[in-house]
């Protein structure tokens, strides 16, 4: 069977890091055994989710190196649900509750006081014919509970009945469905929770595999129960654990807190976020690698920690320079084409400039210096200012060769007797307008002799 996984947001904000890491981990998993992506929305919450926002996710993903194989919504799939509705029905595991929230809470704290678990007591099997009519006279609209296995002949006596699985990442693992509320399929108003559909479409769509954050290790005792109810064979799945802020803080596509947007226009590279959002809290050293495939090399769902994995975000852009310090021009190419670095000169400026970047971006201002000058006239002493008009009257006549650097600072030292610091910092100064930047041994040749006699002060 052709290994078939799904990343499953639901579409109510722009993705994080952390949602990064689900999708990561999916993807690379399907690169690893030759499988299938499905981009999946759970959109059944129509109120919060937004095509704006799946738009947005697809965007985000592209940009991380993921295409999906095909992309579903479930609000799309409302009738395919309804049919296993019906097949629940039917096998008498899905059953009607009246209680309001106010009801529920109320029981929830009754329970608590007489030291029992606050799951649902099962009151609404009892209801009579005579107060369902009354519930429904009285314009009540039930919701839907799926009637939770656990039980011999009577569903109000309740036993300990364990669900396990071998968790791809955490191995064996188990779920005791008597500690469970069973759990709402449908609301009131007749739409989906995320429970039904999602078994659902793993059945349909063949899903092999469900690798998702370990905030779902209990859903899927629920929802291996409800494969059985389906008379399906439960995908294998894998819980993996969150990314957390250094402090322990979690993230959130509400607040929007280092959501793969934000990260992009900080000028942070995909494959800064993808090494950090796969390797980190995992046995592997967190280090930047070129490409997905060979990311995909280091990755193994087992070598994933069963605790919080905490990060840095300072570490995204120390990754991040080393990236941009070793990418090569025939990567950077056409995003500096963009920024308006082209031509000749474009491949050595880059070679020349990437060892003292943050950002790729930022290679512009260093064109700009090249094309243009210092943007604001140095500040130099009139002692430096002696110097640099004598330093400049020794530039070499070209055509010039590798060494016209070294040639020329060799002949100031001769002329001047300056060296070290005092030699360079005005020349540095002169010819770019900053105190610090690439070796003004791969600048000279990129200004010529013109260019740099247009320098002289
Ligand atoms: N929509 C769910 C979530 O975003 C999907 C969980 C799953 O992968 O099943 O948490």
């Amino acid at each position: 069977m052709t290994v078939t996984v799904r990343f499953a947001p639901s579409p109510t904000g722009r993705i994080h890091i952390g949602n990064a890491r689900t999708a990561l981990f999916n993807w690379l998993f399907a690169l690893n055994n030759k499988g299938r992506f499905i981009q999946r929305f759970d959109d059944t919450d129509i109120s919060r989710s937004t095509q704006e926002f799946a738009d947005s996710i697809l965007y985000d993903l592209h940009w991380l190196g993921i295409f999906p194989d095909v992309t579903e919504y479930q609000s799309r799939r409302v009738e395919i649900y309804d049919a296993a509705v019906e097949r629940l029905k039917a096998a008498r595991v899905l059953y009607a509750c009246y209680e309001t929230p106010e009801e529920l809470d109320l029981r929830r704290k009754v329970r608590r006081t007489r030291g029992l678990p606050p799951v649902y007591g099962r009151e609404a099997l009892t209801l009579t014919p005579e107060q369902v009519a009354e519930y429904q006279s009285d314009g009540r609209k039930p919701h839907w509970r799926f009637l939770l296995p656990n039980y011999t002949s009577d569903p109000l006596q309740p036993e300990r009945t364990e669900i396990h699985w071998n968790d791809l990442v955490r191995g064996e693992e188990t779920v005791d469905l008597a500690s469970l509320s069973d759990p709402v399929l449908l609301r009131e108003d007749g739409t989906y929770l995320y429970t039904l559909p999602s078994v659902v479409d793993d059945i349909d769509m063949g899903v092999t595999h469900v690798i998702r954050g370990d905030d779902h290790v209990t859903n899927t005792g629920v929802q291996i129960a409800l494969f059985q109810a389906l008379e399906a064979v439960p995908p294998v799945f894998g819980h993996h654990n969150l990314l957390t802020t250094a402090s322990g803080e979690g993230l959130s596509k509400r607040t929007g807190a280092l959501s793969i947007e934000s990260l992009r226009e900080n000028g942070i590279e995909p494959m800064a976020v993808a090494s950090l959002a796969v390797l980190v809290g995992t046995s592997e050293n967190v280090a930047t690698m070129p490409d997905l495939a060979e990311l995909a090399g280091h990755f193994d769902p087992a070598a994933t920690s069963k605790s919080a994995a905490k990060f840095d975000p300072d570490e995204l852009f120390v990754l991040n320079r080393t990236l941009i310090h070793n990418m090569p021009y025939s990567e950077a190419r056409d995003r500096l084409i963009v920024l308006g670095v082209s031509g000749d000169k474009a491949e050595p400026f880059w070679l020349a400039v990437r060892g003292n970047l943050d950002r790729l971006a930022d290679a512009v201002q260093w064109w700009r210096v090249l094309g243009e000058g210092p943007q604001e006239p140095p500040e130099l002493s009139g002692e430096d200012r002696d110097f640099l008009r004598e330093a400049f009257d020794l530039l070499p006549e070209e055509p010039w060769n590798g060494t016209v650097w070294k040639d020329w600072t060799g002949k100031i030292r001769e002329a001047t007797g300056r060296k070290g610091k005092a030699l360079f910092m005005p020349l540095r100064l002169a010819l770019t307008g900053q105190p610090s930047g690439p070796e003004l041994a791969d600048l000279l040749p990129l200004l010529g002799r013109e260019g740099t006699l247009a320098r002289r002060p």
